[in-house]
Formats: C-alpha cells, structure tokens, sequence
C-alpha cells in the first residue's frame, strides 16, 4: 500500500476546510484534503448553492457556491492534494507524535497535523428506500445534478420538498420534455416564492405536481419506465419516466469522528480558543464541528479559527516558540509561497 505524505491533513473541504488550506499554505506547509461528498463546498455546495449570503466581510452580497469557487481559487496556489469521495475513517497517533490517517479506500496518509474540519459529520444523501431500486443509481436515477444537460428532452419525477427539489424541478422543467414533482405532502419546506411558482407553473400546465409517496417500480430491458406513487387519497398512480432525481437532503453523521477519542461536548470536538487544537495534540478542529463557550456556526468564525489554528501547527511543525505574523500585502516570504510576483512599485505608498 502506498503511503502520501504531506505536513497536514484536512478533513472535511467545506468552506473552512478549503480556507484552511491556504492559511496552511501562508504558513509553508502542503495539505491533503479529504471528503465524503464528490465535489468541494460543504453545506455552501450541498445545501443551499444558490442562495445569496450577506455576512462575508468585504463582500455585501454573493451566493454559496460563488464563495466555494473563490476559496478554491485562492487555495490553488498552494496546490492541495484533495481527495474526494473518501471518507476518513481512523487517526492513528505514531511514537514520534506524526499520525497516519486511514480512508474507507485503503489509503493511508502521513502526517505532522490533522485538521478536522468536517461540519455536522460526513455528509450522505438521504436514499429512496424502495429495495432494489438503487441499481439505477447514476443512470437513471440521480441524489445531485453535475450536467443540466442530460435531463434535456427527458421526462423526469423530482422527488421532495424542500429548497432543493423546488429548484430544480423549476430549473430543469424549462429544458425537460416533462417534470412531474412529487412530495408526500402540500406542505412545502421551500421558500414560498418557489412554491408559487411551481403551482402557477402547474396552472400553466408547464410541470406537475402530485402529493404522495413512491412505493415501488417498474423496469423494462434492464430500463427503469415507471415508479408507482401512492396518494393519501388511496389511489395508486404510475408515473412513467426516464430520469429520476431524489431531493431528500442530505443527512449529516459524526460517523468515525466519534471514534477517535476526542473529548467531545454534545456533538461537536471541545478546541481551546489559543490554538483550536482538541483533547489530543496534533489534532485540530476548526468550523462547524468544534465547540467552545460562544461558538457560533458560522463561516466568518471558521475563517478566524482556521488561521489560528495555522499559526500553532507552524509553531509546532517548525518547532518555533513564536511564528511572525506576516502581511500578504508586503511580505516577500509570503509572496514566494503564493507563487505571486510582486512589483516594488506596489510596496510603496
Ligand atoms: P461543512 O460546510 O459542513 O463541510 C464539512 C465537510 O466535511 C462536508 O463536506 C463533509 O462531507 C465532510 N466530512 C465530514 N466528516 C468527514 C469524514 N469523516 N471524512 C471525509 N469528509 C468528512 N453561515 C454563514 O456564515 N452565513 C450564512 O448566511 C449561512 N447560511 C446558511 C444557510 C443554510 C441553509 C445552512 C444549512 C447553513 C448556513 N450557514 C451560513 C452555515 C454555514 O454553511 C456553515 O457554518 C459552514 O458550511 C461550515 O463550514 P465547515 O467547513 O465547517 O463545514
């Protein structure tokens, strides 16, 4: 088995996990970053992409994933190693006080520091439990939308909802042959906007909507053609398709996290408020996760653990008492990391 080593592993590449990066990166140091989920962002990517934010210093208004692209983008310099789909599973402290971190794909990383900065848990998608009906996964049936395109032309069910499903189903009924959506109930966890216009759209007669429940299939030639939804008024209706999209949401789970022996306060990793480092040394924990009087689960609060967390990793990588605080505006130490050229010019002034 192959071992990659690196000074830092990441768990977790949400908004403070990508953050993280880069502020190890200021610091010298390289990073590997790990996540369930098969692409970066967190709840930003997984839960609410397209909503605006307010509260990110010195940018009034954005949207989630906009923020998740520009953190990638200021992380790249630093060209971390991310792993994606894999999930973290063991932390294992060595003699010399180096870890070795173990994913549920039997790969092993070495390292001097672990970040945890892994949110509510490891992310999953909340699943259609219908038996046997998941060997459509990823053909017909689709938990996230990477390319809008092949729902073109199709007739497509959207299962749920929430914000999501809503989203969606508006979106993609305007290149779909036909949406029909599908919630157990008429009441929505939507914004009221998109619920309006999903029942104007309805009136329209643009999409559909039924209320009830997906209670079996059927295939043909190894094909999903319909499901069958049952309705709180006793009918039992097919609904023929080619695409499914399941909008359950996602169900976050401290998982391994539990396992690791960190002194834990209620569901989250009890950090000091020097360093952000947990019950065991070496091990950090920084965003949603961690605990400590006054937190708030916010990414503003992640972004200020997550450097300090940097600063003592330096300390200890290094083996420095003190690590200078170092301005990206006029340190050339700073600068050679970023890989950025600086003209004398704009030192001055
Ligand atoms: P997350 O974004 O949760 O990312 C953690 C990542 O770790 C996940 O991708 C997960 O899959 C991964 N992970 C966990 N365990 C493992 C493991 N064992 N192995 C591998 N990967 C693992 N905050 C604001 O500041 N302003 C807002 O306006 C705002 N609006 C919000 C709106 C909504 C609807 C929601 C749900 C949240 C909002 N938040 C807002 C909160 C904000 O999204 C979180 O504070 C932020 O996402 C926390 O970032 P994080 O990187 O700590 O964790």
């Amino acid at each position: 088995m192959k071992i990659i080593n690196t000074d830092v592993v990441i768990i977790g590449a949400g908004p403070v996990g990508l953050f993280q990066v880069f502020e190890l990166g200021l610091q010298g140091l390289k990073s590997v970053v790990i996540d369930s989920l098969s692409s970066v962002g967190g709840q930003c990517s997984e839960l609410y992409p397209d909503k605006p934010i307010y509260d990110i210093p010195a940018i009034p208004k954005t949207i989630a994933k906009d923020i998740v692209n520009n953190l990638w983008q200021q992380a790249s310099p630093f060209k971390p190693k991310i792993l994606l789909s894999e999930r973290v599973e063991h932390i294992e402290k060595q003699s010399d006080n180096d870890f070795l971190v173990s994913t549920n794909k039997n790969r092993t990383i070495h390292c001097k520091a672990v970040v945890i900065a892994a949110g509510n848990g490891a992310f999953s998608h909340v699943k259609l439990k219908i038996p046997a009906i998941e060997k459509f996964n990823e053909s017909q049936i689709f938990y996230r939308i990477n390319h809008l395109e092949q729902f073109r032309d199709q007739e497509l069910v959207v299962l749920g909802g929430g914000d999501a499903a809503l989203d969606w189903a508006l979106s993609l009924q305007k290149i779909a042959a036909n949406v029909v959506l599908i919630h157990r109930s008429t009441n929505f966890k939507a914004s009221p906007y998109s619920v309006n216009k999903m029942r104007s759209l309805c009136e329209q007669e643009k999409m559909q909507f039924l209320c009830g429940q997906v209670k079996g299939f059927s295939e043909q030639d190894d094909l999903l053609t319909s499901i069958s939804v049952s309705s709180k008024d006793g009918v039992s209706r097919r609904i023929s398709l080619d695409k499914l999209l399941v909008c359950f949401g996602m169900s976050p789970k401290l998982g391994p996290i539990a396992d690791w022996k960190l002194r834990l306060h209620q569901n989250q990793i009890e950090v000091d408020t020097q360093h952000f480092q947990t019950s065991i040394s070496g091990i950090y924990a920084v965003g949603d996760i961690n605990y400590y009087p006054g937190k708030r689960k916010l990414i503003l609060s992640g972004f200020h653990e997550a450097a300090l967390a940097a600063f003592s990793i330096a300390s200890k990588v290094f083996d420095k008492s003190r690590i200078p605080t170092l301005y990206t505006t006029t340190s050339p130490v700073v600068h050679k990391r970023m890989g950025v050229q600086v003209e004398l010019a704009d030192l001055m002034d």
